[in-house]
């Protein structure tokens, strides 16, 4: 259950390799499943426990393709018994303009 606290913890050196602040704040509730990630070096880039709320989540690097996503999530599904929701930023496009433009 979610105590709602976080913890600090230290990233693996191969992790977000250009990052200067080499510590990163995850909900205490997921902590251990997020450290048994980066034992098997899955690239997360964020998580979040849900608190109590929502499912905990997980953000994954989006080089990651559906053989190692369902991988992850084997991962995840032997270390908890909740479900995991698990996601990749993707570009979405807003808007499109229109043909205004007429030269003077
Ligand atoms: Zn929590």
């Amino acid at each position: 259950m979610c105590n709602k606290q976080q913890k600090i913890l230290n990233m693996p050196e191969w992790l977000d390799k250009g990052k200067e602040n080499r510590t990163v704040c995850v909900d205490e509730c997921i902590v251990d499943q997020i450290m048994i990630l980066w034992s098997n070096k899955i690239e997360t880039l964020g998580c979040c426990c849900g608190h109590n709320k929502n499912k905990p989540s997980l953000i994954i690097e989006e080089r990651y393709k559906n053989k190692e996503i369902i991988n992850i999530a084997k991962i995840i599904e032997k270390h908890d018994e909740r479900q995991w929701d698990i996601y990749q930023w993707g570009l979405k496009k807003v808007k499109t303009t229109q043909c205004k433009y007429t030269k003077e």
